[in-house]
């Protein structure tokens, strides 16, 4: 028997897929405590976890800074994380000498639960809610240009925030260190090693256990219509142009249509809705997903692999840069359309594509199985109960970079021999403008050969 302690932040999108880990630790005979706070009781309890509330830990929020974090800032949310971290210290300090946890299973964005697993020594597993990021994955993102400021303008803030730890005996080298997966630390991904963006770069630490899927209900698709599923998910749905677009758009066609649209808005403010579309704050997506043909998403990691689950394709939608990665993988492994063009018209087409041409479903369908056969909650409770880990040390991603690192030295050295004949046998006086040249396109070019050594070296090694 171990002890584990979980901890998370307050987040049903995070929160979710430790529940059944958690069911199934203690259904192992382990004892869980589980740090958490007061909306998530009811679900921790019913997994048989002793649930410690937090809540008194959480910080008054100034109305700029709630506005931010319904924003999704990066920023925000790690100066919060850092803050909570700061307030749990006396609490969690006594708990971890009471308690004497064999093991940690921490959220990956939960800063109180890292820094206190490093700081009692403690063998700490991560739990990955959305794909495993490092510098390859993180590529699939694509960031808008506020979320791109957030990052770069947010970062000397957190670096301050950071060193209010420092007094507290939480060491950290830098903000990247807290939230990037390395690939040292034992991880639990929620997801599949194919559809894993570069899984080849995710040392054996990483298991990829499959989505966290309570139902057992499997995709039945057989009714007289079809029917479109439409959500953006529980963080930001305040979405109603958008879901009057759709409603406008799917109307007139020959099938059925459910909208979840969240708390913020209310099915009524769209008055009589046509006969074909129902609307509801929230809906059971698992059921509605296993009769549906297609879901119109705002690509959440859960929403799409609870839709590939259930074999649904999907029209992708995505709002952040982590959901464009979700959607870039659906519609790269042939299950799903993005939403380019968000008219009216562009929905109903972008619809009816992936409800008419069958690839789709099949791809999905395909993925479905895959998912099923993971190892599920039993393989994550394994890897939990056997933390630290063993590795057979192999690295894959450190070779990609020993060889992309050579190419990057070849490149500096050409740029430096140009510079001198420029300046020997032209003028010296714009040799700059070279270097500025080089400089320029060292970022575009490094990363493509980088990919390109990246799938030459997987071809030969794994045979992909
Ligand atoms: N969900 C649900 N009913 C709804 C809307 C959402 O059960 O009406 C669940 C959905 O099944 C998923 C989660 O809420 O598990 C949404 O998580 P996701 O990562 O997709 O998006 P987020 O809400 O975190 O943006």
């Amino acid at each position: 028997m171990k002890k584990a302690a979980f901890f998370c932040i307050p987040a049903h999108g995070h929160t979710n897929p430790m529940l059944p880990v958690a069911a199934e630790m203690v259904k192992r005979g382990n004892k869980v405590r589980f740090y958490s706070f007061d909306e998530f009781k009811e679900k921790i309890e019913k997994t048989g976890a002793e649930f410690i509330s937090c809540d008194k830990f959480l910080p008054e929020l100034t109305n700029s800074e709630k506005e931010k974090l319904k924003k999704v800032s990066q920023t925000e949310m790690s100066i919060q994380d850092i803050r909570i971290t700061l307030k749990m210290n006396d609490f969690l300090e006594k708990e971890f000498k009471e308690f004497q946890p064999d093991v940690v299973y921490t959220d990956s964005v939960c800063f109180w639960g890292k820094l206190n697993a490093w700081k009692f020594n403690v063998p700490m597993v991560v739990s990955t809610s959305t794909f495993a990021f490092n510098q390859m994955s993180s590529q699939y993102m694509k960031n808008s240009p506020k979320e791109l400021a957030d990052m770069i303008f947010g970062l000397p803030k957190i670096t301050k925030e950071l060193k209010t730890l420092e007094p507290f005996g939480y060491h950290v080298k830098n903000t990247l260190s807290l939230v990037q997966s390395d690939n040292d630390t034992d991880s639990i991904v929620y997801t599949s090693e194919n559809f894993q963006p570069y899984s080849e770069s995710f040392s054996d630490h990483y298991k990829f256990v499959g989505p966290s899927v309570f139902s057992k209900v499997l995709p039945d698709k057989t009714k007289d219509r079809s029917l479109v599923y439409i959500s953006m998910g529980t963080v930001i749905n305040d979405k109603p142009d958008f879901y009057s677009k759709c409603i406008s758009a799917l109307k007139d066609m020959e099938i059925d249509v459910i909208i979840s649209c969240g708390n913020v808005v209310s099915p009524s403010q769209f008055g009589e809705l046509p006969e074909n579309i129902k609307m509801y704050p929230y809906v059971n997506q698992l059921d509605i997903l296993s009769k549906a043909d297609v879901f119109i998403t705002h690509c959440g990691m859960n929403s799409v692999s609870e839709s590939l689950y259930m074999a649904t394709p999907m029209v992708l939608y995505p709002q952040t840069g982590e959901q464009y990665a979700v959607a870039r993988r659906a519609k790269e492994i042939g299950a799903g359309e993005m939403l380019t063009d968000d008219s009216i018209q562009g929905i109903a087409k972008a619809v009816k594509t992936v409800l008419n041409k069958k690839d789709y479903a099949q791809a999905a369908d395909k993925c479905s199985k895959d998912f099923r056969s993971c190892s599920g909650t039993a393989g994550a409770a394994e890897f939990i109960e056997n933390a630290p880990n063993k590795s057979n040390g192999y690295d894959f991603l450190k070779e990609v970079n020993k060889a992309s690192g050579k190419f990057n030295a070849v490149y500096w050295l050409i740029a430096v021999i140009l510079i001198v004949l420029f300046g020997l046998f032209v003028t010296w006086k714009f040799v700059w403008i070279i270097g500025l040249v080089a400089g320029i396109f060292f970022y575009p070019v490094g990363k493509a050969v980088q990919k390109k050594i990246y799938k030459s070296m997987a071809a030969k090694k794994f045979n992909r």
